[in-house]
């Protein structure tokens, strides 16, 4: 059975258009503080690779771009990321990277358990994209218990705009479900702003997060990324500046938070960005509760370029 939703669909489209913003961010606030509580939880972001089999249309490390610099770290640079982690009082250590090749399932089981085994009290995340179920099995009975994995639209033909016809929407989907049944904490989401991107195929975002209530929904404006096809794309209609992609991104975390009132809503490192000037009490105000900060190598962090500018969270 499902319940009825709390916003109609030309409700939900109002308040993306701008419409009453004040009282969409007290209502997303209220249920924040009233649910989960307004605590800011601090994540160690850790960046393991910017080698990638994949070609997103709009990612900076995407295979097609050769101009990349490739980084791979190896299995004690990033035990040493942990600890600079918890020396900075961080409980999770979000793995995050491109779809590389050279990490087998073996070697990324053997991290997984040995980060697990020196540090039990900390969660381990994962954000390694897509990958089979078994592979995600052996990854949560080795220790992790968290995956994000943006969904990217919940429009099938979008997606197409945003990937290559090599890539496939519904493993994407399959993915999620899978990730959720095996028990791990799951997280969905998309970029604002994104190329194409309409203010219907966002209400569909909305519609699919409400409908899967993942545990996590990471949510930040898309940003250019040079040497992709998408390197010059601006989104006229929902984000013709970057204050405007703020704000959108911003009204999307507040609906997000009242559509999926339990999930973790992380200010993302593309918000801060972007908004030079925007501070984590106005995330909070929103609706977000979440926060991480790169503790990669300073090498690893200039060469994850999945966009230009990319912060490092501070
Ligand atoms: N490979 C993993 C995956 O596919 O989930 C994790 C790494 S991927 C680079 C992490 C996220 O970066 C993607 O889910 C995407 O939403 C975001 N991203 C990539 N390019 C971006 C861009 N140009 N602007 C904003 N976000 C971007």
């Amino acid at each position: 059975m499902t319940t009825a939703s709390m916003f109609s669909d030309s409700e939900i489209l109002e308040y993306l258009q701008g419409s009453n913003e004040k009282e969409l961010f007290d209502k997303a606030y209220r249920c924040l503080a009233e649910g989960l509580g307004t605590t800011v939880l601090y994540r160690g972001l850790i960046e393991i690779s910017n080698y990638c089999r994949n070609n997103c249309l709009y990612c900076g490390i995407r295979a097609g771009n050769t101009s990349a610099s490739r980084y791979r770290l190896d299995k004690e640079e990033i035990l040493g990321c942990c600890k600079r982690a918890v020396e900075s009082g961080y409980g999770t250590f979000v793995l995050q990277g491109g779809e590389d090749n050279k990490h087998s399932i073996e070697w990324l089981e053997n991290l997984v358990k040995t980060i697990h085994s020196e540090y039990p009290n900390h969660t381990i995340t994962l954000s390694l994209g897509e990958k089979s179920k078994d592979d995600y099995i052996r990854l949560y009975e080795a220790g992790a218990r968290r995956y994000l994995l943006r969904h990217e639209t919940a429009t099938r033909q979008h997606y197409y705009q945003l990937h290559p016809d090599s890539m496939s929407f519904e493993n994407r989907m399959e993915c999620l479900r899978n990730l959720k049944e095996i028990g791990y904490e799951t997280g969905a989401g998309m970029m604002i702003g994104s190329p194409y991107q309409t203010y219907n195929h966002l209400l569909s975002d909305l519609r699919f997060l409400e409908n899967f209530q993942p545990d996590m929904v990471g949510v930040g404006p898309f940003i250019n990324a040079d040497n992709t096809p998408f390197s010059d794309y601006t989104n006229t209609l929902l984000a013709p500046d970057d204050e405007a992609s703020i704000r959108l991104t911003l009204r999307v975390i507040a609906l997000v938070r009242l559509l999926v009132p339990k999930a973790n809503i992380p200010a993302t490192t593309a918000l801060f960005t972007l908004g030079k000037s925007i501070t984590m009490d106005e995330c909070v105000k929103a609706g977000a509760n979440v926060r991480m900060f790169n503790v990669s190598p300073e090498d690893a962090k200039e060469k994850y370029n999945i966009y230009n500018g990319k912060s490092d969270g501070k």
